[in-house]
């Protein structure tokens, strides 16, 4: 095994770590982790520490670390065969049963599955059969995609220009020219303090339509969002926000993606966001999990609608100009077929509602009051404690103090991760939906303690 120095060395001299002060860790400024192994909710550091990971990897390892079963399932599709192809009707067993799976617990109305990687990939992949579907329909001027901000949708071109943050547009001459964005959800940071939710939803509805207004509606073929806005600060949507937006979208033929990489297969407490929100996609895009993350593996599930225009336009052009080398790839489709079979005979889409609910109502009672503590939100299995410099002004700190970030080392320290969002103070859990209840207590009085050791 080799030395924790000689491994240190390494990492800084070799290795280009995504979402990372790259000048910082070379210099040796920022810390570095070497990750051994995982049980459960927990993971351990070649250091012997073990920490409770409330944010299971990111938000992904949904049925906890160290599951033989994937493992097994992983290992036994490796010996049989490792990879075969999934261009001109070519499959496994494996892809074959995770794709009745997904359609088998995908919302009503759907009916295929791509497969993909990662996240991003299945966006850039929805993306393209969006312009593929309206140039079908014969409608070339309808291409741009509306997107939020704070949206996150991955780091591509294309999607990091539907990501509505900041950080991943600057420097990068992103956002490219076909992607618009509208105002966020996000009740808590309304720019008007006297709107009551329903106001708010309003006011969000009539910014997308002034937007649909300046562009044409004839130009805009998509609207994309995250049934709850997840790395852009956890947030779920005010009441009645998601009927209010489909109105204006079915008003004007704008498809909607359901971009469900975080909500998809659970982590609400439903297996989908659009089931929890009575949202009816067009496409809806999954990932994480999916497959727990034990292998990279995503999806775009299309509808019926789409579907019908998809096969016209593959009898008037030939096979689909689109797909990957490693589309449906059979060790992901193993591990993703072993997932969903542990997150039913485990019953933790249940866990999670339960626990999630304990851990909500745990924060908010512990942090609620905190002069500090802004908001305590969260749905399901996730959770986000918003701090401010002041209640009642709801001002917030500068982002040079790094309050947010400050609080998620205290609570490291502690022996529990939770991550501090890329926009804003914000500190985000997701953990794994087999979180205990004693695990949830201790996630909760640990934060309170490192709030308190940062600010008081
Ligand atoms: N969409 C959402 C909602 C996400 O949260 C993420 C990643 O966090 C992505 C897309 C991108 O997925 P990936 O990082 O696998 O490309």
């Amino acid at each position: 095994m080799l030395r924790n120095d000689q491994l240190d060395q390494w990492d800084r001299e070799n290795f280009f770590h995504p979402s990372t002060h790259l000048a910082q860790f070379a210099r040796g400024e920022a810390p570095n982790r070497v990750i051994t192994g995982g049980s459960g909710s927990h993971i351990e550091d070649r250091d012997g520490n073990r920490l409770l990971d409330a944010f299971a990897g990111l938000y992904c390892v949904n049925v906890g670390y160290g599951r033989q079963d994937i493992a097994e399932a992983i290992a036994t599709q490796a010996r049989e065969l490792a990879y075969y192809h999934a261009y001109v009707g070519h499959g496994t067993e494996a892809s074959i049963t995770l794709a009745k799976m997904i359609m088998d617990r995908a919302p009503k109305g759907m009916s295929k599955v791509y497969f993909g990687l990662s996240g991003s990939d299945a966006n850039e992949t929805n993306i393209k059969l969006i312009w593929y579907y309206n140039n079908i329909l014969g409608r070339p001027e309808k291409k741009k995609i509306i997107s939020r901000w704070r949206g996150y949708h991955g780091s591509g071109l294309m999607t990091g220009s539907l990501t509505g943050l900041e950080l991943f547009h600057k420097k990068f001459d992103l956002p490219l020219a076909q992607v618009i964005h509208t105002e966020a959800p996000y009740y808590f940071r309304r720019a008007n303090p006297d709107q009551t939710e329903a106001q708010f939803v309003a006011h969000c509805v009539a910014e997308l339509e002034a937007l649909i207004e300046r562009e044409g509606a004839d130009t805009i073929a998509a609207f994309i969002g995250e049934p709850v806005l997840g790395t852009g600060g956890i947030v779920p949507p005010p009441a009645g926000y998601w009927p209010a937006i489909q109105e204006v979208l079915q008003k004007h033929d704008i498809l909607l993606i359901a971009d469900e990489v975080v909500t998809g297969f659970g982590r609400l407490g439903t297996m989908f966001g659009s089931d929890h929100y009575g949202m009816t996609p067009d496409l809806i895009t999954i990932a994480k999990g999916l497959t727990s993350a034990y292998a990279p593996l995503s999806g775009s599930i299309v509808s019926d609608r789409m579907w019908k225009v998809l096969e016209q336009g593959t009898d008037e052009n030939g096979p689909i100009g689109h797909g990957w080398t490693y589309s449906a790839h059979p060790i992901g489709a193993a591990a993703g077929v072993a997932n969903l079979k542990l997150l039913d005979e485990l019953d933790l889409i249940a866990n999670n509602r339960n626990v999630g609910g304990y851990l909500n109502r745990g924060m908010a009672e512990a942090l609620g009051d905190h002069p500090h503590v802004g908001e305590v939100r969260g749905e399901g299995m996730l959770c986000a404690v918003e701090f401010v410099r002041d209640r009642d002004s709801r001002t917030f700190f500068d982002a040079a103090d790094k309050v947010g970030p400050q609080v998620a080392t205290a609570l490291g320290g502690l022996g529990v991760i939770a991550r501090a969002m890329p926009q804003g103070d914000i500190l985000g859990f997701a953990p794994p939906f087999c979180l205990t209840q004693d695990e949830a207590d201790e996630v909760i009085h640990k934060t309170a303690k490192a709030v308190k050791s940062v600010l008081g």
